[in-house]
């Protein structure tokens, strides 16, 4: 159940409008990081968490609380748009906007593009999906950062400082949903990586002096058990593709082990109309 409560969550004040800005603001309303896309986003997630009513109520929490901020950047933003309406000057900022929208707000970005569900990141798994919403909220405070650095208006500044500053309690929350899950890092699902496979680093990307930038050490490449593995094309191992198997042991992987098998690399008397040494097609 939703009960709306006429006040802003932050009371917001323009004091000079900027239509330009209002429109590079659309951003946080109707684009990919936006106040809309993290309201659904993390709402949706909790209302398919239901065998963990703890992070249920955190993802239902902070999802309430995005779409405070989108009525509050919506207010920001009806109040830089406002002289488009008498404005031709004003309006040329965004034709869009202007006609098709009487100068209001609607779900575009800043380029125009409808918003759209394709910006979530919903995948069903607890911790999978808090790993997307704190990468999401990192990419939402950046976005907010940008906008500070391109208005003087002190009281649109205020109010973005407020949207920002949130977006990283949002990520202390959701970081410490995950850790209080006590779930190995590297442990994503049920099945498990290849062992030896999983702990080969591929440095795919080579280069020295004139021939390209330097081949460059970190780690990377040796932190957790990692070790580097150069390409056979510049005369290394390559990837120990060979452990590669779709089952390991202790492990019950269902009925895919007995699919006909279909393959890139055929032995050479598997080939079809390729003749074998019996003479058999
Ligand atoms: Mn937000
Ligand atoms: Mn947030």
């Amino acid at each position: 159940m939703y009960h709306h409560v006429k006040k802003l969550m932050y009371t917001v004040n323009v004091d000079t409008p900027d239509v330009r800005f209002g429109n590079m603001l659309l951003e946080q309303f109707g684009g990919a990081n936006g106040e809309l896309a993290a309201a659904m986003q993390y709402t949706i997630q909790g209302w398919n968490c239901v065998d963990d009513i703890a992070r249920r109520d955190l993802l239902l929490d902070i999802g309430t609380e995005e779409l405070s901020h989108l009525e509050i950047v919506g207010a920001l933003i009806r109040m830089h748009l406002k002289p488009m309406k008498t404005n031709r000057e004003a309006a040329e900022a965004d034709p869009l906007v202007t006609i098709a929208g009487g100068g209001g707000l609607n779900l575009f970005n800043s380029m125009g593009n409808p918003w759209t569900a394709d910006y979530l990141k919903i995948t069903g798994e607890l911790d999978v999906d808090l790993r997307n919403n704190i990468a999401a909220e990192a990419r939402a405070k950046i976005v907010y950062e940008r906008l500070i650095d391109h208005t003087d208006d002190p009281g649109t500044i205020d109010t973005l400082q407020f949207l920002m500053t949130r977006e990283i309690t949002h990520m202390k929350a959701f970081t410490a949903g995950l850790e209080s899950m006590e779930k190995p890092p590297f442990s994503i699902g049920r099945l498990r990586p290849t062992p030896g496979l999983a702990d080969q680093y591929f440095n795919g990307s080579t280069g020295d002096g004139d021939e390209g930038d330097t081949d460059m050490r970190g780690p990377w490449q040796t932190s957790f058990n990692l070790s580097p593995v150069d390409s056979e094309v510049v005369g290394g191992e390559g990837l120990a593709i060979e452990l590669v198997d779709g089952k390991l042991p202790g492990e019950d992987r269902g009925k895919q082990d007995m699919a006909h098998k279909t393959t890139t690399a055929p032995k050479l008397d598997e080939l079809i109309g390729v003749a074998s040494s019996d003479g058999k097609l």
